[in-house]
């Protein structure tokens, strides 16, 4: 490649490159590299960056979609736990001065430590086409014990896409939704055709943004209990709240007193945990925290 051609994201670039390595698309961690530019122009648009910014990219391939991000953020640190990649990551980064790349499994980085190694302490922008066979533990491990990241651009499943946006009431509601939507704002960027990588993955994908709440949108004494609640409730969809939150093992409630609690919350005995919105739970976690 030429300057002229310096950016990898096109087809012809991306099979020249692992030819010139000798590497191969490793399916178990789930490689699926962007080859397309609209893609990454929506992304980096979505992800609203700007030279202030240090941006986490989690799994960056080749290098596709940090080149633009170099390009546009102030500093970038990767991720990757794919050995074989980082001579490829050294040769298409090579005119990059504001790139850090680190070999291992982002399940296991210390996010703090990372932010005061690599962004002075301050809290990062993740931006990432993500490992799909493991969107949640990351999208999780992020939100939840207050991480220093401030949002989440990701390409992720449509499906996922889909399930971290839902309300009350719909199909793809569950657990995911609560948990992505009380610790932040999700918003849909874009819809991504399976056309748009190499290999082609068998699902439709979309990208979507989180936006980290400094507070909670709604307030709970109890936490954990109103995420065990909410798991529980998900884990029997078909059956009533008091029975998923009877038959889990985390928690001790007779039926009587789950009963009494939903009465005087005014909803029906027989209510579905699939029906209740997030200023719901945190009322239930409440009510049944001081019996
Ligand atoms: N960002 C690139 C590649 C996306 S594919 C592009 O858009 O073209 C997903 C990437 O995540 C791959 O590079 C894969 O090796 C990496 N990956 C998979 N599991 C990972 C893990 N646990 N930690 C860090 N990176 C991982």
């Amino acid at each position: 490649m030429d300057k002229a051609d310096k950016h990898l994201v096109n087809p012809q670039n991306t099979i020249e490159i692992l030819k010139k390595f000798d590497v191969h698309f490793q399916k178990k961690f789930g490689q699926n590299f962007l080859i397309d530019s609209h893609v990454l122009d929506k992304i980096i648009r979505a992800a609203d960056i700007s030279r202030e910014d240090g941006v986490l990219e989690v799994g960056p391939g080749i290098g596709t979609m940090t080149q633009y991000l170099c390009e546009n953020a102030g500093r970038v640190l990767c991720v990757e736990i794919d050995k074989a990649l980082l001579p490829i990551l050294e040769y298409t980064l090579a005119d990059y001065d504001n790139v850090n790349v680190i070999n291992g499994d982002i399940l296991k980085q210390d996010i703090w430590e990372l932010a005061r190694k690599y962004n002075d302490g301050k809290p990062f922008k993740v931006v990432a086409n993500l490992p799909y066979y493991i969107t949640t533990p990351i999208i999780m491990g992020f939100l939840e014990n207050d991480s220093p990241i401030s949002s989440i651009t990701v390409m992720v499943q449509k499906e996922v896409a889909e399930r971290m946006q839902a309300e009350p009431g719909t199909k793809a509601y569950g657990a995911l939704s609560l948990a992505v939507q009380y610790y932040s704002k999700p918003y849909l960027a874009a819809n991504v055709p399976m056309n748009c990588f190499m290999p082609r993955p068998n699902v439709a994908s979309a990208v979507i943004s989180l936006e980290r709440y400094d507070e909670p949108p709604v307030k709970t004494k109890d936490e954990k209990l109103m995420f065990e609640l909410i798991r529980a409730s998900f884990q029997v969809r078909r059956k009533t709240l008091w029975n998923g939150i009877k038959i889990s093992n985390s928690l001790n409630y007779t039926r009587e007193e789950i009963e009494k609690v939903l009465t005087d919350m005014g909803l029906d005995v027989n209510v579905r945990g699939e029906t209740l919105n997030l200023v719901q739970f945190a009322e239930l976690a409440d009510r049944l925290g001081e019996l």
